[in-house]
């Protein structure tokens, strides 16, 4: 606390994290002889920086950008970018903290790092954003590159405000290379990279379950957001034979008993990437559904299954006590740490299976990796090759989750702590190449 003085969401993930590493430690003199926690925990290097641009009515604007450099011990820098009045530079350490376990629960070679700003893009203009977005990288270009950081998408960053972007880091360096990911699929996208985030976090839970001789057919499931990654879980949810209930943004939620299908979400898409909407006009257009506004979240719905996709601590104590007393089974988090610590504390109680963002939703990222190696190569692979790595690597994560998540002596109680698993098993990469490279 006294060297990140009120940075309330960086030291939550901190602590969240060193609870789970103190005790994979407590016998392995290596990693305390070398302060590897406290150096994870350090950030490479913040960068902050001005962003300078003009209005559509010509009054010139002043806004603050950053980019986190958290770890680059496996891999490049690599993590995405949030515009949102949120944003400060908390938020954006723990994020790029969390990235790093993130990144390397993948296996692929990526670093940890997250950048963004406090711009709000809603209401601007298109040619707003982009010279927002032109300005903004104006600065970043000169902190990233292929092998240095490769900065992706978040909140408020999608295929418009990535095209930007891409456009003026071209146009800087005068050479065209795989800088971003998430990048339209004319200009060197990622076939699968939309999708991967939220279907990701939809194979996690299958495995979850599976593991329990579960599975999500037939099963109802309340989400949270209405942005890519939570349309996106919805969308497999249905596929796979779930009937999803609920879809929110910032505003409140909607709730609809007949089940929100592929139709449906199609038109949700359609109203917020086209028509920039809010999803109260969902209640209005489809009969049967109900909306509640004032910012209320879904949690109190009753449901065997919740995917929160919408952004950070969203989901209280309160809310875990709700979900729980209506029986919820599983929990899969879309979002990057949208349960408080409270509400993981009253999921772990109740044995009700969490899983924490940093695995969940690393399909994210996996493809994002994919993409890059796509860029190196100048090839693209196809959608069914991404659609069976990114299960796979899914696959993968779950199984590194339950090896080091599972309880050492057990004395009868089997549940898999998913949040020590991945605490500990992203660590454990990450503080083995820092081994490897002595005090640097
Ligand atoms: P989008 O911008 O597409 O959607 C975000 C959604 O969350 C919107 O519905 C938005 O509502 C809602 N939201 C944002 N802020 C708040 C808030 N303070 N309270 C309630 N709702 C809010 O973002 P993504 O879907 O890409 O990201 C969602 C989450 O998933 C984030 O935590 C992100 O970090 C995480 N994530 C995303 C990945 C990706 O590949 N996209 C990868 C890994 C993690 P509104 O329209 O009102 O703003």
């Amino acid at each position: 606390k006294k060297r990140n003085p009120g940075q309330t969401e960086f030291i939550q993930a901190v602590r969240e994290v060193a609870q789970d590493i103190f005790e994979f430690i407590e016998d392995k003199e290596e990693y305390h002889q070398a302060q590897i926690l406290r150096r994870i925990a350090e950030p490479d290097r913040v960068v902050s920086f001005r962003v300078c641009w003009e209005d559509d009515n010509h009054n010139i604007r002043v806004q603050r950008g950053w980019r986190v450099q958290c770890n680059n011990a496996i891999g490049p820098y690599k993590g995405g970018i949030r515009f949102h009045p949120t944003v400060t530079e908390s938020v954006l350490k723990f994020l790029a903290f969390e990235q790093t376990f993130k990144n390397s629960l993948t296996g692929l070679p990526m670093g940890g790092a997250k950048g963004g700003s406090n711009f709000n893009p809603k209401e601007k203009s298109d040619a707003e954003v982009m010279r927002f977005c032109q300005s903004f990288m104006t600065e970043l270009y000169r902190h990233i590159g292929p092998d240095t950081d490769v900065p992706a998408g978040d909140i408020g960053v999608g295929g418009r405000e990535i095209g930007y972007m891409f456009g003026q880091y071209k146009r800087i360096v005068n050479r065209w290379e795989g800088v971003l990911t998430g990048k339209g699929l004319e200009y060197g996208g990622s076939k699968m990279r939309p999708e991967a985030t939220g279907y990701g976090a939809v194979y996690f839970l299958q495995n979850m379950l599976r593991h329990r001789d579960m599975d999500i057919e037939g099963h109802t499931a309340v989400i949270s957001g209405s942005g890519n990654v939570a349309t996106h879980a919805a969308e497999k949810i249905v596929q796979l034979g779930g009937k999803v209930l609920t879809l929110s943004d910032s505003d409140g939620f909607v709730h609809d008993p007949d089940g929100i299908d592929q139709d449906k979400i199609d038109w949700v898409r359609h109203l917020k990437n086209v028509k920039r909407g809010r999803i109260s006009e969902y209640a209005e257009h489809f009969t049967g559904a109900t909306y509640h506004g004032d910012g209320a979240r879904p949690w109190n719905v009753p449901c065997d299954l919740a995917l929160p996709c919408a952004t950070q601590n969203e989901l209280d104590e309160g809310n875990a006590k709700d979900l729980v007393d209506n029986g919820v089974k599983a929990v899969s988090e879309g979002a990057n740490m949208p349960t408080t610590l409270e509400g993981v504390h009253v999921f772990h109680d109740a044995r009700v299976m969490y899983a924490p963002g940093k695995a969940a939703n690393a399909g994210g990222v996996a493809v994002s990796g994919l993409e890059m190696s796509q860029n190196a190569e100048r090839v693209s692979w196809n959608h069914e090759r991404l659609g069976d790595m990114l299960t796979e690597l899914m696959r993968d994560i779950h199984g590194k989750c339950v090896e080091y998540g599972s309880p050492r002596d057990s004395g009868g109680d089997d549940y898999i702590d998913y949040v020590k698993g991945a605490n500990i098993a992203g660590f454990k990469k990450v503080a083995d190449a820092m081994l490897a490279f002595g005090v640097v």
